[in-house]
């Protein structure tokens, strides 16, 4: 990909990595304080159980291959390499859990270290089965997310959902009731630790992804990222701070023990609802926010058209302007030329304007001006362009008109000119002719002013010659 990655994407990719580095540090400390048999460095453990030398092996192997699937180049032998440590997850992780399912052993417990009774185990250094599942997991998540296949993908990702969810039952279950978490066979003498460590490798894959899956909904900079990221922590925190503070409540005798479920539900009801409200409330003001943007964004886009409009058209009769009816010549003449197709062009000019306007006055003749503006584009077709050019006088281009054509469309508006009444304020009634130079594309035009000027020499033959009639610019003047 060319583009630069999404700012929030990277962020995503180092959180990976960094939760790599995490579980692979905490790993390195087990597996040291087991090779070392270092009581200092099993005092870091401390509490419930430690985690077994093959677990702590195998979240040392997982951390350094999500560390290269989120910070190391897919396709770089180093990336590939270290991706490797999946596989060796992965491969502890099910021979031990074919131990556990066929009651063989491998002998591969105690390979590495010999576990020397620190727990009265069946089965001395095996680790439990929710570990060795999730490892198997793990293994399946890296292996598969990164590749292209949808299929591959979201196998990847359901694989990974599951251990996430495991690891977060698990480490929930110390918070909240770490004696059932051990009387349940399946995590039975889990460690706390690999607990914090599979979570940490779990929400790691879904980052080192930030395109594709969960992620791809939180890590955006669009507004239901934002929303996700503000609200998955308080999500994450408050229902389990919710549940430890109505146990210790009941705990300290503040009240009896069943009451502190039900305090509980009552104050997870009262806090989320909150929460959603306080964010529905965030968006609806974001929502009128981007509205009101939205109607200046429409009323600046209307001014604008407006303003265009206005800069193409006269005032007075509504027909485009000088400008705009040589921007449209322009392009008419390069396309009749491209294609070899006839164009033409009028100029069409009131007789004696001067004398009405002396006559009947200015406004009268302002009047006549419109008439005849509405009459030409009356006399004409959508795709011909009206213009008046200043003054009394008008032209009129003809695309696809031959000069024959041209001439019948000319003596048409001379016929209509003359039957235009025009009322004065005094009620006095008066008509008017035009006079019309028509000139019709040569080989040799190349800017629309070139058939101006013909038009224009015709206009003042027509004039000559006697006013209201129609003159041809010869074609051999374009030479
Ligand atoms: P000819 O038949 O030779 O064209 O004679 P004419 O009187 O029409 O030509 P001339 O160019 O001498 O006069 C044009 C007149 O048009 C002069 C000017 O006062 C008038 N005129 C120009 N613009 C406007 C306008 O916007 N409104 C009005 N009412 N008159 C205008
Ligand atoms: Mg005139
Ligand atoms: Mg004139």
């Amino acid at each position: 990909m060319g583009t630069a990655p999404k700012s929030t994407h990277v962020v995503s990719r180092r959180m990976a990595a960094g939760l790599g580095v995490f579980a692979a540090l905490l790993g390195a400390i087990a597996f040291a304080a087991w090779v070392f048999d270092s009581a200092r460095l099993k005092e870091i453990f401390g509490g419930y159980a430690m985690m077994k030398a093959n677990a702590a092996l195998a979240i040392v192997a997982a951390g350094v291959s999500l560390f290269a699937l989120a910070a190391l180049p897919r396709e770089s032998r180093r990336g590939r390499a270290l991706r490797l440590g999946g596989g060796l997850a992965f491969a502890i992780g099910a021979l031990t859990l074919a131990q556990h399912l066929t009651g063989a052993n491998f002998g591969i417990d105690q390979l590495l270290v010999a576990d020397r009774g620190t727990t009265p185990d069946l089965h001395p250094g095996r680790m439990p089965r929710v570990a060795a599942t999730g490892f198997v997991l793990f293994g399946l998540a890296v292996a598969l997310v990164p590749r292209a296949p949808a299929w591959c993908f979201w196998t990847g990702f359901a694989a990974n959902a599951v251990g996430f969810w495991l690891s977060l039952f698990v480490g929930v279950a110390f918070v909240l009731a770490p004696d059932a978490l051990y009387a349940f066979w399946w995590s039975a003498r889990v460690s706390v630790y690999a607990a914090i460590a599979f979570l940490a490798l779990f929400a790691g894959v879904m980052l080192a992804v930030p395109d594709r899956g969960w992620a791809r909904i939180v890590m955006t900079d669009k507004l239901g990222g934002v929303m996700a990221r503000r609200m998955l922590p308080l999500m994450a925190v408050l229902p389990l701070a919710i549940l430890w503070l109505s146990k210790r409540g009941a705990e300290a005798g503040l009240y009896p023990d069943p009451l502190a479920e039900y305090l509980a539900a009552v104050a997870l009801l009262i806090v989320l609802t909150t929460l959603v409200l306080v964010a529905s409330g965030r968006l609806n003001v974001l929502d009128a926010h981007r509205r009101t943007v939205e109607k200046k964004r429409q009323r600046a886009h209307a001014a604008a058209l407006r303003l265009r409009e206005m800069s193409e058209t006269d005032a007075l009769t509504g027909l485009a302007n000088r400008r705009h009816f040589l921007d449209v010549a322009g392009e008419a003449v390069g396309a009749a030329q491209r294609d070899g197709r006839p164009l033409a062009l009028l100029m069409v000019d009131i007789d004696h304007f001067k004398r009405i306007n002396d006559t009947f006055g200015h406004a009268a003749g302002d009047k006549a001006l419109r008439l005849l503006g509405a009459t030409l584009k009356e006399s004409t077709r959508r795709a011909d362009c009206v213009a008046r050019l200043g003054g009394e006088e008008f032209a009129i281009l003809l695309p696809d008109a031959t000069a024959a054509i041209a001439q019948d469309i000319a003596e048409r508006i001379c016929r209509h000119a003359a039957t235009i009444a025009v009322l004065d304020d005094a009620g006095r009634s008066f008509g008017m002719t035009v006079s019309i130079g028509l000139a019709a594309l040569a080989p040799a035009d190349r800017r629309p002013e070139d058939l101006l000027e013909r038009a224009d020499a015709a206009l003042y033959r027509a004039k000559r010659g006697g006013r209201n009639r129609v003159e041809t610019a010869p074609a051999q003047e374009a030479a």
